[in-house]
């Protein structure tokens, strides 16, 4: 295999995950690289669902081989939410700081430690072969918003035995141990 599409709008991602096939010598190119525009609605009720959905999605429409993932924050005090629904959890079309003022107002009473993961489900899909694989980052969710890097939920989660959020460590190190890291590494090892 020399190339695998990955069914991803998101250019953050496209460049973490190109990193991670860098010593492949598979070439990973995204829809949107090749003129695609659509996006996929997400109708499944798992990561591993969402993720298969888009995979196929795009499969159907290239016939290459396609790798895709799914990923979001649960927190055990909110019995998992907003788990599929993070990107959305404030409504549709809210920001990421409406995601977190969310959270944050809807965990101001409880008792900390608020535990919470990552969790990211990276598949592969070539019209006969799936796999899949789960990445998780374990850690809690603080009081207040702290550091501007990342994107998402970064700025109120600290990995567990770290004492920063996500949101103030340089990229290179949030995708050293990021969920998504973790998943594509996985999936990296079924496929080739
Ligand atoms: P996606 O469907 O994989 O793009 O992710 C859905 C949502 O999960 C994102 O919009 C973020 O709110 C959240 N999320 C996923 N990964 C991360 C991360 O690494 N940091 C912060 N938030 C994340």
């Amino acid at each position: 295999m020399d190339k695998l599409i990955f069914a991803t709008g998101n250019n953050g991602k496209l460049a973490e995950v190109k990193k991670i096939f860098a010593d492949t010598g598979i070439e990973i190119t995204a829809p949107f690289e090749l003129g695609e525009t659509a996006e996929v609605e997400e109708t499944g009720s798992t990561f591993e669902e969402n993720a298969f959905i888009k995979a196929e999605a795009i499969y159907a429409k290239y016939k290459l081989p396609v790798i895709a993932d799914d990923s979001g924050l649960e927190i055990d005090q909110l019995d998992g939410r907003p788990g599929i629904i993070s990107a959305r959890y404030a409504g549709e079309n809210c920001t990421y700081d409406d995601n977190n003022n969310k959270v944050l107002e809807e965990l101001k009473s409880m008792t900390g430690p608020h535990t919470a993961r990552f969790i990211c489900c990276a598949v592969y899909f070539d019209g006969v072969k799936k796999y899949s694989a789960t990445g998780k980052l374990e850690g809690t969710i603080i009081k207040d918003k702290k550091g501007a890097n990342g994107f998402g939920y970064d700025p109120v989660f600290v990995p567990k035995n770290m004492d920063k959020t996500l949101a103030e460590l340089s990229m290179q190190e949030k995708n050293k141990l990021s969920h998504r890291y973790k998943a594509f590494e996985k999936l990296k090892g079924l496929i080739i």
